[in-house]
């Protein structure tokens, strides 16, 4: 039995006649660059977020850049990003002259929370990064009510949570990517909703910001070959917004299948280690749900790359996502700055091995992970 940390192949076989069709009418129809599919699926997916604009864009990382060209920040203004997430969110900071300041995470669910925001503000704070890390949204409520009091923008990360729901006090629901000002994501194939190449999509409630998003991803010009703003060129192509708009319909019933995969691991995992002395289980915040981009333990005693390598050797892979947190990185060292300490991101960074998580898992792959996992513990 041969284990894959994704399974993107098997997933697709369950959609191909759909799949082939689409690509084949694009091929036929020779428009792959903004033809009829890419606004189909803009319009479906907006309706899935229950309303919101959706401009697509050519990546994750793009989807972010763009947004905070959008908001017209300025050379030395600071945008709050947690230390322990993807490169991305901290990059495009830094490659827009803008100064990355790192805070830590909560070291249970692995998201920033508004506690450790409100400790790195600065006059300077321009805006903030939640990154709805691993499938689940961060707890937005806090974090709202704090940009509103300092007038922060608020940029959803949401590459790892489409389709999550964050549930507020009075039992309001939204989607991740649709609470604060603009939310991102990134159709990268391994995502929730991945394509077959690469792709992305800014998310925007207010017409005119959704107006300047789309302007920006599109050379800065409303109007062909007239330029009112320096942009860039960012674009979906048709081919995957054909392959997006098929497995959007099947979007709920891959977090369903993700669920049912995470659960059985918490059965199984929990009757190993019932009181956590070996390793830690992925945490849920009450008022998000999850959709399980990954399936994240927490290894104690500095035994994660031991059980990582005894793994690899059983044919079972696990990845360690991150094994830096930003404050380690290179990159970052003189260009930005820490709002205080990080252990937790460092913590995480040191224990975290996300285990085998897609929509095609079987009990009897699952088994065979818990079964290694059993082997190296002695258990
Ligand atoms: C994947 C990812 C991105 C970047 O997406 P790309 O499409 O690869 O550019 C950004 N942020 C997070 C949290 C991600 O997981």
């Amino acid at each position: 039995m041969e284990i894959n940390m994704v399974d993107l192949k098997g997933q697709y076989l369950k959609i191909k006649d759909e799949v082939d069709a689409g690509i084949q009418a694009v091929i036929d129809s020779s428009a792959f660059i903004n033809g009829p599919a890419v606004n189909a699926f803009r319009l479906h997916l907006s309706q899935y977020l229950g309303g919101t604009h959706v401009v697509a864009c050519a990546n994750g990382t793009d989807a972010l850049q763009i947004a905070l060209m959008a908001l017209g920040l300025k050379r030395g203004d600071e945008v709050i990003v947690p230390a322990f997430t993807y490169v991305s969110s901290a990059e495009v900071i830094a490659l827009l002259g803008l100064t990355p300041v790192m805070v830590d995470v909560d070291p249970l669910t692995f998201n920033v929370t508004a506690e450790n925001i409100r400790k790195a503000l600065t006059p300077a704070s321009k805006a903030v990064i939640p990154v709805h890390l691993f499938g689940q949204s961060c707890d937005m409520e806090p974090i709202l009510a704090l940009a509103e009091e300092y007038g922060l923008y608020v940029i959803e990360d949401n590459a790892q949570a489409i389709g999550a729901e964050y549930t507020f006090s009075d039992g309001r629901k939204a989607k991740t990517g649709t609470m604060g000002t603009v939310g991102c994501t990134s159709f990268f194939p391994s995502k929730n909703l991945g394509c077959y190449g690469d792709g992305g999509a800014v998310f925007c409630q207010d017409d005119e910001l959704a107006a300047k998003i789309a302007m920006i991803a599109n050379h800065g010009q409303k109007v062909k070959y007239h330029h009112s703003a320096i942009g860039c060129n960012s674009r979906l192509d048709t081919i995957q917004a054909t392959v997006l708009d098929v497995k959007l319909k099947h979007l709920d019933e891959y977090s369903r299948a993700r669920n049912e995969a995470a659960a059985y691991y918490d059965r199984k995992l929990r009757e190993l280690d019932p009181d956590g002395k070996y390793f830690r289980l992925p945490a849920r915040l009450p008022s998000s749900t999850h959709v399980w981009h990954q399936y994240t333990l927490k290894i104690n005693d500095g035994r994660r790359d031991d059980m990582k390598a005894f793994l690899a050797d059983r044919g079972i892979p696990s990845m360690i996502y991150y094994p830096l947190p930003l404050q380690e990185q290179e990159a970052f060292r003189d260009v930005a700055r820490a709002g205080e300490p990080l252990e937790h991101a460092a913590e995480c960074a040191h224990s975290v091995l996300s285990l085998p998580m897609h929509t095609e898992l079987t009990h009897e792959i699952q088994d065979a992970v818990v079964n290694g996992i059993r082997e190296f513990f002695k258990l």
